[in-house]
């Protein structure tokens, strides 16, 4: 009994906070309104964020820069909408700035994600990653008698193409694509 009471509780405030929102709603054609949209994950103080990354690799994006081991805030959203990318991610990672092999790395599974750099809540750099010509040690060959698979080898990859990416292993030479791409 006591549950249902609790749930009843919740389901009323839900309704009273949704019923403010609408009210604060003015103008509904302001330039503001996507960015108002984006607010779905909370804002962070001193740190980085990652936007248009494309929905199907905003998970990737959070094991490059290894954000399990983040001990700091960290907000992941995926699915969003987008006008550029159609359906994209966003992570948030609070007290960390990105080193460029990092912002590298990003550009290989989200190249036309933007990195912004927050101070005081206010965004005070804005990158736009860039594919690299090479990727070294990044990810992982796809082919299984490769000898970065078999033996202590870093792997090396040529960009051979950006967009869609197409990149070729240094070693077994073989071609891979977005779709085979595993960070290591
Ligand atoms: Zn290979």
């Amino acid at each position: 009994m006591g549950r249902k009471k609790i749930k009843k509780k919740g389901v009323r405030k839900n309704r009273r906070s949704r019923e403010k929102i609408k009210a604060k709603k003015i103008d509904p054609s302001s330039p503001k309104s996507e960015s108002k949209k984006e607010l779905t994950i909370s804002a962070i103080d001193d740190g980085t964020v990652i936007d248009h990354i494309p929905s199907d690799a905003t998970f990737k994006v959070a094991d490059i820069l290894r954000l399990e081991k983040h001990d700091g805030v960290v907000s992941i959203a995926t699915n969003l909408h987008s006008k550029s990318v159609g359906s994209k991610g966003i992570v948030k990672v609070g007290g960390k700035s990105l080193t460029q092999d990092e912002v590298n790395k990003i550009a290989i599974v989200a190249p036309d994600a933007t990195v912004n750099i927050i101070t005081n809540y206010n965004v005070k750099e804005k990158i736009k990653v860039k594919s690299p010509d090479f990727i070294d040690n990044v990810v992982k060959c796809s082919n299984p008698v490769c000898i970065t698979n078999n033996e202590q080898v870093n792997t090396k990859f040529y960009v051979v193409k950006k967009d869609p990416l197409k990149i070729r292993c240094h070693y077994c030479e073989r071609n891979m694509g977005k779709e085979d791409i595993q960070i290591i």
